[in-house]
């Protein structure tokens, strides 16, 4: 009950003051089942809208990275609820702004599903009796867990140019109260067939993504585009062109409300007029799934 009540606190107190439009929903594959198909040695990335990605892995697990569903205007119907995600074995969140952890908790109740996060996040989440320890491993930046064994899916927390407050609205006094949330991170995925995802949550460019990208050499790039909060089209496309040479790039965090209007379109430009021959763009609309 307590974590119901966390929940719909969060989702009352916005993120950071932000007022988010309803938009209509346009998806190309939402009606199709939300339940996770069968794997078939491939990776199936479901996007919801912002930040949130559901990753079935080649070995079958399903991965949920910065659930902010029921109130994000982007995510379809059918996802709101939760169940509907079908069974999910692990949560990865990259900070405490609600439009990347609001669903978490209640998700990980829902599951039984562990979450990892920035470790002053954990912290806050046991100290404020969000989340009970046992779903709250911890981790830290530069750390690599393999939370399904020995040659499971290998999972490191990286860098990410960001903040991390989280705001929090105690259901006892009413009040607002702002808690530790850790420093913000990315996420690098390799998968049991090899295959490597850098979900970068939010950031800005920084020079160590050069350092990270050629230690990880990722496969398949998710990175925000939208501006105002963090990179914008064209500081992602120099990411991806000068630093980072991954052959796949997932735009997200953009078109969810005005301040973060950076498009897919203006990303490509600006790997084009820099004279892009390694990236290609890959573009989803929330509730698209794509095998890689
Ligand atoms: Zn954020």
């Amino acid at each position: 009950m307590k974590q119901i009540l966390w929940a719909s606190a969060l989702v009352l107190s916005g993120f950071l003051g932000l007022g988010v439009q309803a938009q209509a929903q346009s998806s190309s594959s939402a009606s199709t089942s939300p339940v996770s198909t069968p794997s078939d040695g491939k990776t199936e990335v479901l996007w919801l809208g912002q930040a949130a990605m559901r990753i079935t892995t080649p070995g079958g697990k399903v991965i949920m990275i910065d659930p902010w569903l029921i109130p994000n205007p982007k995510t379809p119907a059918e996802y709101k609820k939760l169940e509907n995600l079908g069974h999910v074995d692990l949560i990865l969140v990259t900070h405490a702004h609600a439009d990347h952890f609001a669903d978490a908790p209640a998700l990980a109740q829902l599951n039984q599903a562990p979450v990892y996060a920035p470790a002053g996040l954990q912290e806050s989440m046991q100290n404020l009796g969000i989340l009970p320890t046992e779903l709250t491993p911890r981790m830290n930046k530069s750390g690599t867990v393999r939370p399904f064994g020995p040659n499971g899916v290998k999972i490191t927390a990286v860098h990410a140019e960001h903040s991390s407050e989280l705001n929090w609205l105690n259901p006892t006094t009413g009040k607002k109260e702002m808690h530790v949330g850790g420093e913000p991170i990315g996420f690098l995925i390799e998968l049991e067939n090899g295959f490597k995802i850098w979900h970068m949550g939010d950031t800005g460019v920084f020079g160590d993504m050069k350092l990270i990208a050629e230690m990880y050499r990722p496969d398949l790039v998710m990175l925000p585009i939208g501006g105002n909060y963090t990179m914008g089209p064209k500081e992602a496309a120099f990411a991806m062109r000068e630093l980072i040479k991954a052959p796949l790039a997932l735009p997200m965090h953009y078109g969810t409300y005005p301040l973060i209007n950076g498009s897919p379109l203006d990303f490509q430009a600006a790997l084009n007029a820099g004279g892009n021959r390694t990236t290609e763009m890959v573009v989803m609309q929330p509730g698209d799934k794509k095998r890689f």
